[in-house]
């Protein structure tokens, strides 16, 4: 059995102070809600505010990038260390990252295992294009982005990692995916190529999200699928209602 993961990537939104209002409140309705992983990811300025906020809670924290390297001159950057001090989670390879600034499957991969030198679960995001989507190469997209994403990672680690599909024509477009499509991605394609990097009974225990407009609404379509362990949840978690809700569909036996 696999523990659903509801994890929220709060892009480049909030102050530090409204980060504050909103995990007030998000702390308050979450932190009795058992059988889910739940995790917060804030922009870097809020790490501090916010770990001290969950401190005594379940609620995990997580960073929404990282450097691979350790420390020096890489002026705008964030090592896996100073994550580390606040972060138990980092969202790696995320579509805005790979499409925006540049990061290629190998970047994806030294984040990867600098993360989990740390000590950090990496949630690490493939997906294709819209484009890729139709003209029926979704498999293909995905097949190696993990393979090359997550080539050469300690197979007794790998079990720790936590992949999100999230295929870029459903991210903040509100034209989710179908469970079922989804679910397909990820029995067809994502788990054997996990199997084939980790073996299969590793490959079973990897956390695999669904990312791509989860709403409240639509959250217990994904999460009734047997392949879907959870979600990556951009906008409707800036929201309390809309993601308490996607946190209660998730935690349901
Ligand atoms: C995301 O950014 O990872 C995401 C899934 O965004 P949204 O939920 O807004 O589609």
């Amino acid at each position: 059995m696999r523990t659903p993961i509801v994890a929220g990537n709060w892009k480049m939104n909030k102050t530090v102070e409204e980060a504050r209002s909103l995990v007030l409140e998000m702390s308050r309705n979450l932190r009795d809600i058992k059988g889910v992983e739940i995790v917060l990811c804030p922009p870097f300025p809020a790490l501090l505010a916010v770990s001290a906020m969950l401190q005594g809670t379940d609620i995990g924290l997580g960073a929404q990038n990282l450097h691979w390297e350790e420390k020096g001159a890489f002026t705008g950057e964030v090592s896996p260390g100073m994550v580390a001090e606040f972060c138990q989670y980092v969202i790696i390879g995320h579509s805005e990252r790979r499409a925006y600034f540049g990061e290629t499957d190998e970047k994806v991969n030294r984040k990867v295992h600098a993360a989990l030198s740390h000590g950090l679960t990496p949630i690490v995001c493939v997906g294709e294009t819209e484009n890729e989507y139709e003209s029926g190469r979704t498999g293909e997209v995905v097949r190696r982005q993990i393979s090359l994403g997550l080539a050469n990672i300690d197979p007794a680690k790998a079990a720790g990692l936590v992949v999100a599909y999230e295929p870029v024509w459903a991210i903040g477009t509100g034209k989710a995916s179908s469970g079922e499509n989804a679910n397909a991605v990820l029995a067809d394609h994502i788990r054997p190529a996990l199997a084939g990097l980790f073996g299969a009974e590793t490959a079973q225990a990897i956390r695999i999200q669904y990312g791509g407009s989860v709403t409240a609404a639509n959250a217990d379509e994904f999460f009734s699928q047997p392949e879907i362990d959870g979600a990556l949840v951009g906008g409707a978690s800036l929201k309390l209602d809309e993601f308490t809700g996607i946190v209660k569909a998730a935690a349901k036996p």
